[in-house]
């Protein structure tokens, strides 16, 4: 009779523990959420000065991209896929500082900057001061599936991109009309000798420094990834390398942590290894997503750039010392936002 009861109680305590782990592996399983992407195209400026066409224009480019990736996720595609797809687009909008329409180096030439990174093992690639892929970025994950190498150069780089047949395209086609006033017009401005950057900004100079692309996804598979593509900055000394291919600093993502890309004045994101950061301190120091980028930024020089990042479960971040950051996400919850500024 005791040992019939003491079965009978050990076996309604293995269902009622099977129930509870049934039901908290549940709700763990709604609270994940399916997906989750995040962009950005760029920080810095003021966007309450700029013009109202020119607001629309960044809304339409960042909507397109989002679009595109939500789409594409919805499908169940790859995290890796999907970053590399978004920034192409990014890269093709001349609005943005990447690809077409980049800003242009002290002596009015264009030298990119791009990497990409899988979370799921940690492959990466980058290049930088690149000038005649269409799409660094797409050069950038070759860099990561055809060579043993992560970081690729100047003229290295570029003919290792022809050689296996990234499009290539014409100096022109990344130097537009607009960004070549753009130049000019930090030519004829006091600069900062050390960031190469205009100590004043003038009505319509929103140009000079805006628009590096970031994309951070979390994918159906719960893989993360993460791109980033830049022109640097207006003006930069020529041979400068900002912290857009640079991983750890500007770009980074690994399953375990976190998909994080910035955009800002790259030497601080450099100094202060801001992606990798991001990531340590939910490592090792157990923080939230929103916790240790927060921190992270607010340790950066005052009006200094931005993060996205997204982690495992979905959760999203944009955090930004500067007056705005253009960004827009959206999640398989129903979440969804375009925004440039602090509160729109
Ligand atoms: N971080 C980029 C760089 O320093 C610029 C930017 O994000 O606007 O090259």
């Amino acid at each position: 009779m005791f040992r019939a009861l003491s079965l009978g109680g050990f076996l309604s305590l293995v269902g009622v523990l099977l129930m509870t782990i049934t039901m908290s592996s549940q709700v763990r399983a709604q609270s994940r959420k399916e997906f989750a992407i995040v962009i950005h195209g760029g920080a810095g400026g003021d966007p309450a000065k700029w013009t109202e066409e020119y607001r629309q224009q960044r809304r339409a480019g960042l909507t397109a991209a989002l679009e595109h990736g939500v789409e594409q996720l919805t499908a169940g595609a790859e995290a890796i896929d999907v970053v590399e797809q978004v920034v192409r687009m990014m890269e093709d909008d001349q609005t943005f500082n990447a690809g077409r329409g980049c800003v242009l180096n002290e002596n009015g030439e264009h030298e990119l900057d791009a990497s990409i990174m899988d979370g799921r093992n940690l492959r990466c690639g980058a290049v930088a001061g690149v000038r005649q892929a269409k799409n660094p970025i797409s050069l950038a994950r070759k860099v990561m599936t055809e060579t043993k190498h992560i970081l690729l150069m100047g003229t290295g780089a570029d003919e290792f991109g022809e050689a296996i047949g990234i499009e290539q395209a014409e100096p022109d086609y990344f130097r537009t009309q607009r960004k070549k006033a753009s130049w000019q017009r930090w030519k004829n401005q006091d600069v900062d000798a050390q960031l190469h950057r205009p100590k004043t900004i003038g009505p319509g100079d929103e140009q000079l420094y805006l628009g590096t692309v970031g994309c951070v996804v979390l994918d159906k598979q719960g893989n993360l990834a993460a791109a980033t593509s830049t022109g640097g900055l207006m003006g930069k000394r020529w041979g400068r390398v900002g912290d857009s291919p640079i991983i750890g600093a500007g770009n980074y993502a690994d399953n375990q942590t976190c998909a994080v890309s910035g955009t800002g004045v790259g030497e601080e994101f450099i100094r202060h290894t801001v992606a990798s950061d991001i990531a340590a301190r939910i490592r090792y120091g157990g923080k939230t997503l929103q916790a240790a980028a927060k921190t992270v930024v607010e340790a950066l020089p005052e009006e200094c750039g931005g993060v996205i990042a997204v982690d495992g479960m979905g959760s999203m971040v944009m955090e930004f010392n500067t007056p705005g950051m253009s960004r827009a996400f959206a999640d398989s919850a129903g979440n969804r936002g375009v925004m440039l500024g602090r509160d729109d």
